[in-house]
Parts: C-alpha cells; structure tokens; sequence
C-alpha cells in the first residue's frame, strides 16, 4: 500500500457536486480506500480562465501503479465530461496527484511530486488542513496573494 495525495478542482457545471463525488468516485478505485479528505475550497482561477474554483485534496492508500492510478484519474475527468479546449481552459474536473508514496518522476506522463504544488494556495491551504507537517509555513506565505477560501 502507498499512501497517495489527490487534489481535486472544478470550475465549470455544478463544481461542488461534481468534487465531492469524485473524492468518493477515487475512493472507489481498484486496491484504493480514501484515507482522509479535506474540506471543499473555493478559490480564484491562478493559471487558469473561467469561474470560481472548487478545490479540495485527499489522501488515499492505493496499490495502483503510478502510471494506472493516472489513467484512472484521467479516465474519470473524461466521464466527467472535461474537454480540453486549449490550454488551462476552464474545466469540469481536474485531478492530479500531488504525491505518490515518496517516489520521485519525471516522464512527459506524469511528475511526481507534482511540479507546482508549492506554488498553489488550492493545494496547500486544504492539505495544511489534513498533512500540517508537510505546509511549511513560509510556502503558505508566498502564496497568500491568491484569494481562497474554505466553504
Ligand atoms: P493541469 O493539471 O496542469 O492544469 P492537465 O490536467 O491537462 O493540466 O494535465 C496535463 C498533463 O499533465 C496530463 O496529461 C498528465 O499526463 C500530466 N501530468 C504530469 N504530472 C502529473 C501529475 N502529478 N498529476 C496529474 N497529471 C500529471
Ligand atoms: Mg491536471
């Protein structure tokens, strides 16, 4: 089992609806129990267009593979009817994994631990909530710029 994160964002159709129902939809993958979930965030689009965002992250222990837990993910931003119109276009879910146990990739699939996630308030202010070892304080710091808030 690896303990595994996920950061959950939507900002398209019924966000907060569609959030809450994939960190169950994750839950609910093969070899994968969700640990412990953050509360639902709304923050500003950063690096991104359109509405409000709907963010939270989760913990899970999964024995998926890196690369299967991925396609999963991708395969329910998909189900969730996500396009990929252009470039941080607004979307109906995003799914990424912050981290994977402790291992450390760099393919064109997938980055792990996620490249930005110290840079993103929408990351860091729920996991601050669930892992407060792992926020330092001074990451929080440099990010207090983007509006965001817990609902
Ligand atoms: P973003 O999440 O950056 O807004 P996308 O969700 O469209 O953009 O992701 C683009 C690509 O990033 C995905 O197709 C995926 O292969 C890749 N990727 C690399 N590392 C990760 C990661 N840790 N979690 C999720 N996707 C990742
Ligand atoms: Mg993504």
């Amino acid at each position: 089992m690896v303990q595994v994160c996920v950061a959950f964002g939507a900002n398209l159709g019924d966000a907060l609806a569609t959030v809450l129902r994939a960190i169950q939809e994750v839950g609910a993958l093969a070899t994968t129990q969700l640990h412990q979930a953050s509360s639902l965030y709304a923050s500003a689009p950063h690096e991104a267009t359109g509405p409000e965002f709907v963010n939270a992250v989760a913990i899970y222990d999964t024995d998926l593979p890196p690369l299967d837990l991925l396609e999963a993910l991708q395969n329910l931003e998909h189900v969730a009817g996500r396009e990929r119109l252009f470039p941080n276009a607004p979307r109906t879910l995003d799914l990424d994994i912050i981290f994977y146990g402790d291992l450390a990739l760099a393919t064109p699939r997938l980055t792990l631990p996620h490249p930005r996630w110290q840079e993103r308030a929408f990351v860091l202010k729920p996991l601050a909530e669930i892992l407060p070892d792992l926020v330092k304080e001074e990451w929080l710091e440099k990010v207090s710029d983007q509006e965001i808030y817990r609902l």
